[in-house]
């Protein structure tokens, strides 16, 4: 039972007033990640490619740095490429909240998967979290990893009841600390009256993604991986001991490969590239907000989503000077000021006191969007893939990376997880150019406008 009985509630659901479209030939200092400043991403010191290698990993980001660790750790000879600076992709630009979500509400999985499975995988998001927070913990890494908790805000009474019940049953059944927040309550949290209540989990928090790499990159170096910077790999062959790995700097034989590409696949894997949508995800910072003002919007510091399809998350910088908020980017090619505008006037209608605020920075990157929408390790062809993380790869890479190493040293129960399956399917008459990606965009934003409307009636 929710605590809504007898509460006052305002009538007014849509966003208190209209904001304006901002006319402003620069949207934001700098197109590059907020997170950059404090932790660029840099090219490592060329190396000598090894001729022969245990294990050769295709991208550097959380799940081939993960795996690449693990595997280094167990004593294998392990070669890391990556096509950019190790980091330039998702894993420095991304909110950095441990969300470890799953796209697919529980029933949906119970329907396409099982009851059992459906179950497995809900409980492997908590184990997912607690893994990454024990690593970060136990190797000491500097990331500004706060466990500060998430509130998720309702649109409407409706989404309202069903977060009271959702977060009722997380509590229930995997014991974590979660609880309804009422509208009355709601400003301890937030300050805005644009929801209607919400939900708070306190397993969720932030990290600095950008530091976060550049620890994980030091503790993988430091175990004896070997990280070949702006090496793309151009093709990877099957041979008699194995495979024959082609990269921009050469040739190298690797007894196992595993591909951990997510959102930044290239045409170099067109089998994994017929079934990874790539989609731009962006992040916008304010410049540095008053501390009183801090104080008021986000009280508790706390990382923030909303009920939307179409929803924004946002944070607190990690000095809690500014508020970072991203959403999806519906642009394709170069860098246009519409999603810059439209993420700045979101902010807008949660906050009207920061409908003028000044942007620092505003940058996308690249999610990996897929038909079956879970996480996943699988093999195809003898090739092992760590990938799909659908936007929410902080908690997911580093879990999926550890598992696919543990699987390719054949060691049962730590390579156990609900998230080895089959391939993902292709998606139709895809080859690699998301054309469709801004209709169904402007699909979500529909359903996002019906359930304002109903929200409203
Ligand atoms: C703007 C944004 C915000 C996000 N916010 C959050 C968040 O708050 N919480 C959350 O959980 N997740 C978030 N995510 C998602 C998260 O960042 C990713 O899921 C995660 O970083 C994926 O890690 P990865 O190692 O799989 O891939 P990546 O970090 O993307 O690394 C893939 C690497 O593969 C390399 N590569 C590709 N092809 C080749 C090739 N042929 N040869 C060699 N290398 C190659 C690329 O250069 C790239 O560096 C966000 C993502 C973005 C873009």
């Amino acid at each position: 039972m929710s605590d809504l009985a007898g509460m006052d509630r305002p009538s007014l659901l849509k966003p208190q007033r209209e904001v304006p479209h901002v006319h402003e030939p620069k949207v934001a200092n700098k197109s590059t990640p907020y997170w950059w400043e404090a932790a660029p991403v840099m090219p490592l010191p060329p190396q000598p490619l090894a001729r022969t290698v245990d294990v050769a990993i295709v991208g550097a980001g959380y799940a081939g740095l993960s795996a690449g660790l693990a595997l280094a750790r167990e004593g294998r000879s392990v070669a890391a490429f990556d096509a950019m600076n190790p980091g330039e992709g998702a894993s420095s630009r991304n909110g950095g909240i441990t969300s470890g979500s799953i796209r697919l509400d529980y029933a949906t999985i119970t329907r396409r998967f099982g009851e059992e499975k459906a179950m497995a995988i809900e409980a492997e998001g908590k184990v997912a979290r607690e893994f990454l927070y024990d690593f970060i913990k136990s190797e000491k890494l500097d990331c500004d990893f706060q466990l500060v908790g998430l509130f998720k805000g309702a649109i409407g009474y409706e989404q309202y009841e069903k977060m009271a019940r959702g977060a009722e049953a997380l509590a229930r059944k995997l014991g974590i600390e979660s609880y309804a927040v009422p509208y009355a309550k709601q400003r301890d949290y937030v300050g805005t009256d644009f929801y209607r209540g919400g939900m708070v989990r306190m397993d969720i928090g932030g990290l600095h993604p950008a530091k976060f790499h550049a620890e994980l990159l030091r503790v993988a170096l430091a175990s004896g991986l070997a990280v070949h910077s702006n090496t793309p790999v151009t093709s990877i062959e099957r041979d008699s001991s194995g495979f024959r790995v082609a990269t921009s700097a050469g040739t190298v034989q690797a007894r196992q490969v595993l591909v951990c590409t997510n959102g930044y696949t290239d045409g170099a894997n067109p089998f994994l590239r017929r079934r990874l949508v790539p989609v731009r995800s962006r992040i916008i910072a304010t410049e540095e907000l008053a501390p009183e003002l801090m104080a008021r919007l986000m009280p508790k510091r706390m990382m923030m989503g909303e009920g939307r399809e179409l929803g924004f998350y946002y944070r607190p910088s990690p000095d809690g000077r500014r508020i970072l908020l991203g959403g999806r980017d519906s642009s394709r090619a170069g860098d246009p000021a519409a999603p810059t505008l439209r993420l700045r006037n979101g902010l807008g209608e949660i906050f009207p006191e920061l409908e003028n605020v000044r942007l620092s920075h505003s940058w996308f990157g690249n999610v990996a969007m897929h038909r079956d929408m879970l996480p996943r390790i699988f093999e195809k062809d003898g090739v092992v893939y760590a990938t799909g993380f659908c936007g929410s790869g902080v908690v997911w890479a580093p879990w999926v990376g550890t598992r696919a190493a543990h699987k390719l040293m054949g060691h049962g129960e730590q390579a156990r997880t609900a998230f080895d399956f089959r391939p993902p399917a292709a998606v139709p008459f895809y080859r690699g150019n998301p054309w469709f990606i801004p209709a169904v965009i402007k699909g979500y934003a529909l359903q996002d406008r019906i359930a304002w409307w109903r929200a409203s009636r």
